[in-house]
């Protein structure tokens, strides 16, 4: 599965203890992010990473074309929700094309547990079945 994660700065430790907590099952998985939060996560929690640009330089943006383009299977979003963003537009643009595209996101540490959880348990595999239809 592809998973893009990306955190906000003030929930970048956040993120970085939920990797450093399913780094098994993370590690089992193509994962995508942002280019700080990616970078972090590769140099503090030893994943591989493919890291876009940073968010606000248009990282957002270029997972939003990997969801488009129904190359991305899921989403853990570590959004701060008191801080303003000076790429709101990119963000919102993004859980857009999730509802588009039915991808599942997390926009929370809560329900990046519950998500995460659930692809351990084979809850996500529906998106490989997707996968094949189109081809
Ligand atoms: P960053 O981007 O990982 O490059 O900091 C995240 C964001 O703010 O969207």
């Amino acid at each position: 599965m592809k998973i893009a994660l990306i955190a906000h700065d003030n929930k970048k430790e956040d993120m970085i203890r939920f990797a450093t907590a399913y780094r098994d099952i993370l590690g089992k998985h193509e994962l995508f992010a942002t280019g700080t939060t990616g970078r972090r996560i590769n140099q503090e929690v030893s994943l591989p990473v493919h890291c876009f640009n940073s968010g606000p330089l248009g990282g957002d943006q270029e997972i939003g074309a990997l969801v488009s383009r129904n190359e991305m299977d899921m989403i853990l979003f570590f959004r701060d929700p008191l801080t303003s963003q000076p790429h709101e537009p990119d963000v919102n643009a993004l859980i857009r094309l999730c509802d588009v595209y039915n991808v599942p996101l997390a926009t929370n540490m809560g329900t990046a547990e519950v998500l995460i959880r659930g692809l351990k348990h084979g809850y996500l595999d529906w998106r490989k079945i997707d996968e094949t239809q189109g081809e």
